[in-house]
């Protein structure tokens, strides 16, 4: 098996009056495992629908192997779906199932069930072939139905939101389990996900759809640590926002003024000096105590505790900072992290731990 790459060369669609995709410019790279993260209605199973064929763009081309895709049917297409209710055949064994594709065309039963074992093999079901789907769990017939999809060797896999019917701890197992089944193969993976988690787990690149707009395409550390847009800095983990009036620039650096005081913070995107602006921190970069904000005399807070969440490995402090929501996420050390519980306390950040962007759409 080997992957090929995707294009979207200025693809869009409309129904009606209505655009679910705006015009769009995507390189999904051969043998890339690729997401597309978003909410529910943003455009991602109607992009992954142009790729596969089942709906013609309203313009624009979508090329697999730098080859058009005007005008060929889904099953002349090199690629295969999946969908998170997924169908298997009940009455028909496992390893049917599997070879299922390949005896559409004309593969003879001996190949087609050598085909079928080296697939439930590549998958870890070996000897299950002669099983019936119900007489597996969850997450086994979702591994026979990606040995499915993968039986007709597609260059590249469209996967919608394939894991959401599973329970969390399976979830996070097949994670694993389908990342390396993409390295293995090789094959183009294309995952569609409303789930963050998914998204950052498993991919080499993320794109985040908003409203019918890919907002970014970048590596999972870069979405998290380097956000492009306030909706994508507040979908994609959780943020403390601050607002406030950019007073000054110095380099890289911009300097706001904010009802909680003067803050120091990383500038991304274009604004200028009087310009409205966001400031984003993650709650894990806050810091406790009148050390928070490292040297920086700026970007301290005084805030109140108002709730203390054990969440495991994390103590979750919920405070207020003026009319300002404050969320605090502190390493669980058993102690002195643990014992805080109520009362004011002082909280800082690092400049370089901290965004300022344009007012925007927040997630
Ligand atoms: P979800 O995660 O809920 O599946 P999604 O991001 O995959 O959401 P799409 O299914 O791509 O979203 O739909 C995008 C938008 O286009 C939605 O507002 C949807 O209602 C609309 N839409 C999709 N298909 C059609 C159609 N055939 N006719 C009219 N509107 C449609």
């Amino acid at each position: 098996m080997h992957g090929q790459d995707v294009v979207l060369d200025g693809v869009s669609m409309r129904f009606g009056d209505f655009t679910a995709v705006q015009p769009t410019d995507l390189t999904i790279n051969a043998g890339e495992f690729f997401s597309i993260l978003g909410p529910s209605g943003c455009g991602k199973t109607t992009i992954l629908r142009m790729i596969s064929g089942f709906l013609d763009p309203t313009a624009g081309d979508v090329r697999i192997g730098g080859k058009s895709m005007a005008g060929i049917r889904p099953n002349a297409r090199p690629t295969a779906l999946i969908f998170q209710n997924l169908a298997l055949f009940p009455l028909m064994s496992v390893w049917e199932n599997v070879a299922f594709g390949l005896e559409a065309r004309g593969v003879p039963k001996k190949v087609r069930r050598e085909r079928a074992e080296e697939l439930l093999a590549m998958v870890a079901l070996t000897g299950q072939g002669e099983k019936k789907p119900t007489e597996l769990s969850g997450g086994q017939r979702q591994r026979v139905a990606i040995a499915r999809a993968l039986a007709v060797e597609p260059a590249v896999l469209l996967l919608d939101e394939p894991l959401s019917a599973l329970d969390l701890k399976l979830r996070q197992h097949m994670r694993s389990e389908l990342k390396d089944l993409q390295r293995k193969t090789g094959v183009t993976f294309i995952y569609i996900t409303h789930d963050q988690g998914e998204a950052l787990t498993m991919s080499d690149r993320v794109a985040v759809m908003n409203r019918g707009v890919v907002e970014q395409v970048a590596t999972s550390d870069e979405i998290y640590n380097l956000p492009a847009t306030p909706f994508v800095a507040s979908f994609v983990g959780e943020q403390n926002v601050f607002r406030g009036r950019l007073s000054g620039v110095d380099g890289e650096v911009a300097r706001v003024d904010t009802p909680q005081g003067e803050m120091l913070a990383r500038l991304r995107g274009k604004a200028g000096v009087g310009d409205e602006v966001m400031i984003f921190v993650r709650p894990e970069r806050m810091g406790l105590g009148t050390a928070g904000a490292g040297t920086e005399p700026r970007n301290r807070l005084r805030a109140t505790i108002e709730r203390r969440d054990l969440e495991g490995p994390f103590v979750n402090l919920h405070c207020r900072a003026g009319d300002a929501p404050v969320t605090v996420h502190l390493p669980n050390s058993g102690d002195a992290a643990s014992s805080l519980a109520s009362g004011e306390t002082d909280l800082g950040f690092r400049p370089t731990d901290a965004i300022v962007m344009p007012v925007g759409e927040l997630a």
